[in-house]
């Protein structure tokens, strides 16, 4: 039976949850790791959260994508700001109530919880961000 990886811990993901590798700083978000991705290190990681706005480093405008998606769809990689200070967690992302065109390198985003896709009839639901409520306005 499929089980949605985003659905489990609902709370959790509204709050960006994220775990901080105690060894080098590094961020994972939003899937929790045993081995760190940078330092290759199995060892501790701390519980961290992240700030509910990012800035945008790169991101694409998809056009092309499978039945159920509505294109074109951006989807950006954002650097998001632990509460606690040290370095950003790097995210990937998609857009959401965005218009591509107000998108560029260096624009702040929020995350907001919105459904994704269905898997077998049952919505699976994840983080996307768009622009400031009052910037687009
Ligand atoms: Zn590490």
């Amino acid at each position: 039976m499929f089980e949605p990886p985003f659905t489990r811990d609902r709370a959790a993901n509204e709050r960006l949850a994220a775990q901080a590798c105690e060894a080098c700083g590094w961020v994972s978000f939003p899937e929790a790791r045993e081995v760190c991705k940078r330092c290759g290190e199995r060892g501790e990681w701390r519980d961290t959260r992240l700030e509910q706005q990012g800035t945008v480093q790169s991101y694409v405008v998809q056009q092309r994508l499978p039945e159920g998606f509505e294109t074109p769809l951006p989807l950006a990689i954002m650097d998001v700001p632990q509460i606690s200070g040290g370095e950003p967690a790097r995210v990937y992302g998609l857009f959401t109530e965005t218009d591509p065109a107000d998108i560029e390198v260096g624009t702040e985003a929020e995350a907001v919880f919105r459904r994704i896709f269905d898997v077998e009839g049952l919505p699976v639901h994840s983080f996307k961000f768009r622009l400031p409520r009052g910037e687009t306005e």
